[in-house]
């Protein structure tokens, strides 16, 4: 299994899928073609599919293992979910080896001991539950499940999240309220910590409650960066704003802050959608920044 170490931290990916997905000018309705003859290596066949002219997507789970726990980080779009909406076409009625995919890294959904969801959207919840005689249930039985409470409020009753993308309350049903009924869930805050190792930071924007996670061990840093960049297009132009972020004046500086700090720091970041090799380094150019994807380990 392929892995890659911050400080004393084994840190995989648990691939979903990994497709074309969204053209980058419906995906960014400030994107400019100008863009990729400016940056070629955007149109590298691991971030862009020429044939299609759509931007590579890839949906996963980042597994950590921090000494006897187990960890995962987003939850992709899970199996069997009736997705109504357009826009969530790619995500309906899937049926794909995610968990053979967990099996085949050594771990069986009893061993997970957290789940943590960045953000509750469609593509970053779906395998919270499974699909068991006719109910959903909370497909890691033993994990404790960490969201914001921010994040959460927001997507209950007539919370603003819920109200920017009323197609998420299918989501909610069938991914989020299950392990809340279970009793599973932990709410919260910007600033706390989990495991010693992990910290929970706000980075508003794509959704007003979006979390971030801070991995520090051993003097090495891992950013696991949700939805703050979707692809490493971002990176050169961090303006760049998707059609489903929540607060388009809000993610550009929530993005920009990140990059410097990524830089900073010389993290690693682990985006959720990235296509191959999903994760990399920010390094600082004249006026801006360059993606530098890791190599992975065997
Ligand atoms: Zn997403």
């Amino acid at each position: 299994m392929a892995s890659t170490r911050i400080g004393g931290v084994e840190v995989a990916r648990i691939e979903e899928m990994l497709t074309p997905g969204f053209d980058p000018a419906f995906l960014f309705p400030g994107f400019s073609a100008a863009l990729l003859d400016e940056f070629p290596e955007l149109r590298n066949p691991n971030f862009f599919h020429a044939e299609t002219g759509k931007v590579m997507s890839s949906m996963h789970s980042w597994l950590l293992r921090i000494g006897d726990d187990v960890v995962l980080i987003d939850t992709g779009c899970g199996n069997h979910k009736h997705r109504s909406a357009k826009a969530f076409q790619r995500f309906h009625m899937l049926d794909l080896p995610f968990l053979d995919r967990l099996a085949a890294a050594g771990v069986r959904p009893e061993d997970v001991t957290y789940v943590i969801n960045t953000h509750l959207h469609v593509d970053h919840v779906g395998w919270n539950t499974a699909l068991v005689d006719g109910a959903w249930v909370p497909t890691f039985p033993r994990a404790r499940y960490v969201f914001g409470a921010r994040e959460y409020a927001n997507w209950t009753k007539d919370g603003r999240s819920l109200r920017a993308q009323p197609e998420g309350g299918e989501v909610i049903e069938d991914s989020v309220r299950p392990v809340v009924e279970a009793g599973l869930v932990d709410l919260v805050e910007p600033g706390d910590r989990l495991l010693d190792v992990l910290t929970f930071t706000h980075a508003p924007g794509h959704t007003d409650g979006q979390l971030n996670i801070r991995l520090e061990c051993d003097g090495a840093v891992g950013l696991f960066t949700a939805d703050v960049l979707h692809q490493p297009m971002q990176i050169v132009c961090p303006e760049l704003n998707t059609r489903f972020c929540e607060d388009n004046e809000r993610a550009p500086s929530t993005r920009k802050a990140l990059l410097g700090l990524a830089a900073e720091a010389n993290a690693v970041i682990f985006p959720q959608h990235f296509g191959a090799p999903h994760a990399g380094r920010v390094a600082n150019t004249r006026g801006g920044y360059r993606f530098e994807p890791i190599t992975w380990t065997n």
